[in-house]
């Protein structure tokens, strides 16, 4: 099916209700609309769901969706609920529906009033979805967040190195498209082997985000550190953020810390039970709350466009984790801003938990860490070394002050004594 541009156009306006396809999203839609294999790669907040729901409505027959996280699959329903008449046109599948749930999932699905149906790779396997599958109309198979399948990526889950067999038992030729805001050419070229795509036609986008200001500090004394992040905070007009430790008792710490000082803040970490996380992540998407401190649990395709603060109290353990997280601010194109703390100190601690895994991994981690300390040590362009890192050349002319060495380039060869002292 060949669509013209205007037609596809239509579409978009109909369905959602945007007059413009943001970057290359009309090429992508078009090439899975041919019913092709589609390597989607786009940085947060680029506009990759659009890439397979608007083909998923348009095409016969249910598209699925694999999708880490439950979290996750709740809030791209609703958000396609929010655009559609009927309830049905999207469904969920996965480990926290009833039977009776599951049984009219399955039956809109056959019905064909289902076009996108969320699944859990786990899911999946399951030998009686796998029949059910082989049994109904599919038009494609999405991969999102297909860095999950990388021992590379930020986000691995093994369960995601199974999917290419779960596509052969339900027997079936579905065009896939795989989709990831990780750039890094190892992640890359693991999803297409693991996948076995074929023909895939790659659509790369920049991952320059130029409304984000990048800045490292060093980090001093605890004390000292809280109360730069306070004032800092409290400058802004708008206090939406995010604040990312590593350890679950820094962000009911740090919670604290902020609102004793007048700004409402709420901990997010794994050891929370699930009803006060989504609690907590509602309060934050409603803005009844302004800051979550959280570890590396939150944030996963939650989309709050106007977060203007992204702030790392402890060093994540790879650029790409870094890049993630601070992708978080500024969606809604407005600046957001990116600080991290570093100390070399931290850079030990990190290592100190490597020591105890298998040799690969640790050789791995350390990799990474030397990646990301060269980067809170750099005085050169951040945004060039961040692009860089991502095979994508820079100009430092064109940050226009929108990272500390740029900004400040004096201060930062003097910061940079000081982050070696510490
Ligand atoms: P990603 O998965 O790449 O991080 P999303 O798919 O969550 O990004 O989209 C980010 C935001 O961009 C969403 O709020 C979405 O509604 C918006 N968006 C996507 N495509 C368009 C478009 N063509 N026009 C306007 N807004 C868009
Ligand atoms: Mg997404
Ligand atoms: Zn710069």
């Amino acid at each position: 099916m060949i669509e013209t541009s205007n037609h596809l156009t239509d579409s978009l306006q109909k369905y959602f209700g945007f007059d413009h396809f943001k970057g290359n999203q009309e090429e992508i839609v078009r090439n899975v609309l041919e019913g092709k294999d589609t390597f989607v790669i786009m940085p947060t907040g680029g506009g990759k769901s659009l890439c397979y729901q608007l083909p998923a409505l348009m095409l016969d027959g249910t598209a699925l969706i694999i999708s880490p996280l439950i979290a996750l699959m709740k809030n791209q329903v609703d958000s396609i609920r929010g655009y559609s008449q009927e309830d049905e046109v999207a469904h969920f599948l996965n480990s926290s529906l009833t039977r009776a749930q599951m049984k009219a999932v399955k039956d809109d699905i056959t019905n064909g009033k289902t076009k996108l149906l969320y699944i859990a790779p786990e899911t999946l396997t399951k030998d009686e979805n796998i029949e059910f599958f082989s049994n109904v109309d599919i038009s494609f198979v999405a991969v999102d967040e297909a860095h999950c399948i990388s021992e590379w990526g930020h986000d691995f889950r093994p369960e995601y190195r199974r999917i290419r067999t779960m596509i052969d038992a339900i027997g079936k030729d579905m065009p896939i498209i795989a989709l990831t805001a990780t750039a890094t050419p190892k992640v890359q070229s693991d999803i297409v082997k693991n996948l076995l795509m074929r023909d895939e036609k790659h659509f790369v986008s920049s991952f320059n985000r130029e409304n984000l200001y990048y800045e490292v500090r060093p980090k001093g004394k605890k004390d000292q550190v809280l109360r730069s992040m306070i004032q800092m905070i409290k400058s802004l007009p708008d206090r939406s953020g995010i604040i990312y430790v590593q350890a679950r008792k820094s962000t009911e710490e740090i919670a604290q810390f902020l609102n004793v000082n007048g700004v409402k803040a709420l901990p997010y970490h794994a050891g929370l039970d699930p009803k006060t996380r989504t609690h907590t992540q509602d309060a934050f998407l409603m803005e009844e709350i302004d800051v979550i401190v959280a570890t590396i649990a939150f944030g996963m395709g939650i989309d709050k466009p106007d977060v203007r603060f992204v702030i790392h109290y402890d060093i994540p353990k790879s650029i790409e984790n870094y890049y993630q997280e601070t992708g978080r601010a500024g969606r809604d194109g407005m600046e957001g801003i990116c600080l991290a703390y570093y100390s070399y100190k931290d850079i030990l601690r990190l290592e100190k938990f490597l020591r105890d895994k298998p040799v690969a991994e640790r050789e791995m981690g350390a990799q990474l860490m030397q990646e990301i300390m060269a980067y809170s040590e750099t005085t050169g362009c951040r945004r060039r070394f961040l692009l860089h890192y991502f095979g994508e050349d820079f100009d430092d002319q064109h940050c226009k002050g929108m990272c500390d060495s740029c900004r400040h380039p004096k201060e930062r060869v003097e910061v940079k004594k000081e982050m070696q002292q510490a």
